[in-house]
């Protein structure tokens, strides 16, 4: 499997669901990014990540600023 975010195949299972195969949780071992099982992912070009570039980054992509009425 790849990595929809990196394109690598460095993922693994990170946890599944409590009660019966309903899903798992997959993450990249990569660039951190961690999708189920049950989501129909489609990562934007802006977000996509080469694993080359991933040590060059100067900052973790910030979370952005919470929304204030
Ligand atoms: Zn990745």
């Amino acid at each position: 499997m790849r990595c929809p975010r990196c394109d690598e195949e460095n993922v693994r299972v990170m946890t599944k669901s409590p009660v019966g195969d309903a899903w798992e949780v997959y993450v990249c071992d990569t660039c951190q990014y961690s999708w189920r099982s049950t989501e129909e992912i489609h990562v934007h070009d802006v977000f996509k990540l080469k694993a080359a570039d991933i040590p060059k980054l100067q900052q973790i992509p910030p979370v952005p600023p919470l929304k204030t009425k």
